[in-house]
């Protein structure tokens, strides 16, 4: 039946009583983001410029990069396109900005951290965003990566804001999530990176095979992390993603809604499942299910207590 119901959903996406919540796609290049708009998306919620560049011996010029990020502007002509800047580092080196020997990159000069050795480098990549932007038929949004405070959030929305785009960071470390309110205060939006968060949560290496029942994304310590920041994200009405791949299970979508997350990116696969659960999901039954997964002891309970609930 969920199979059926997928098959046939063309978005956009809501709940059975209608509270919207876009369904997003994650997306690489070009190539990838005309590919996504043959499922039901509404837009990208996390372009990964890195992934583009990890072949690159030496920084891609402003004009190459603004080609680029072009691409995928028109891939989605009027929608919702949210650019990452570069998340260099850890599990995606890059050749021209990542450090030779880190003992332990993913606490490392990883992500927007790169902006404190290279400067230039970031700077390039939002002028080269901005270019794109000129005359683009919507307005693209731009966050950074690997936020773990209030004054970083601050320093990278005035170089968002300066060029005339909308700027928002990812919670993606404990310390981002934990201190929610001083963040969102700096910026238009967050997305939750739920791939990260889980992995420092949970001090689980999140490419490791004998550790995945630690980086479950249905580990409650994570999800009450998500509540905070939907919870905050509800009171300074600023819009709260996800873009990790917690986003692409069905029934996690629904508790995410649930906690009141706004928009939902994930692979594009994964979209058609996500928006046919939501539709027959009502508001309601989505706050049941969250409740129940925050209250539960591990991920194993909450599947058990959330699908009770949903199916
Ligand atoms: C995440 O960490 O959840 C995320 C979306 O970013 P990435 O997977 O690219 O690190
Ligand atoms: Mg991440």
């Amino acid at each position: 039946r969920a199979a059926e119901a997928a098959a046939t959903w063309s978005g956009p996406g809501q709940t059975a009583d209608g509270h919207t919540v876009a369904i997003l796609a994650n997306v690489a290049d070009g190539t990838s983001a005309r590919a996504a708009t043959d499922h039901p998306v509404e837009g990208v919620g996390l372009f990964r410029t890195e992934l583009a560049f990890l072949d690159r011996a030496d920084e891609p010029s402003v004009d190459e990069q603004a080609a680029l990020y072009r691409e995928v502007i028109d891939a989605f002509e009027g929608r919702k396109v949210v650019i990452r800047t570069l998340d260099a580092g850890s599990d995606k080196p890059l050749k021209f900005v990542s450090q030779e020997h880190e003992p332990n990159p993913a606490m490392g000069v990883r992500g927007n951290r790169i902006a404190s050795v290279h400067p230039d480098i970031r700077t390039h990549q939002l002028d080269a965003i901005a270019r794109a932007a000129e005359n683009a038929s919507a307005t693209p949004w731009v966050m950074a990566p690997m936020i773990a405070g209030a004054g970083e959030a601050e320093e990278f929305a005035a170089e968002v804001r300066s060029r005339g785009l909308v700027a928002g960071v990812m919670i993606e470390i404990p310390a981002a999530a934990v201190l929610a309110p001083a963040i969102l205060s700096k910026v238009d939006f967050v997305s939750i990176g739920t791939n990260d968060l889980t992995q420092y949560t949970m001090a689980a290496d999140r490419m490791s095979a004998e550790l995945a029942a630690f980086t479950d994304p249905w580990q409650p310590a994570v999800l009450n992390l998500v509540a905070n920041v939907a919870r905050t994200g509800k009171e300074l009405g600023k819009p709260v993603g996800v873009c990790g791949e917690a986003a692409a299970d069905p029934l996690l979508a629904c508790v995410l809604v649930g906690l009141g997350v706004t928009s939902l990116s994930s692979a594009p696969v994964a979209a058609a499942a996500v928006g046919a659960r939501l539709a027959q999901t009502s508001s309601d039954q989505c706050r049941e299910a969250a409740d129940a997964a925050l209250a539960a002891e591990d991920p194993e309970a909450a599947r058990t207590a959330v699908a009770a609930i949903l199916l």
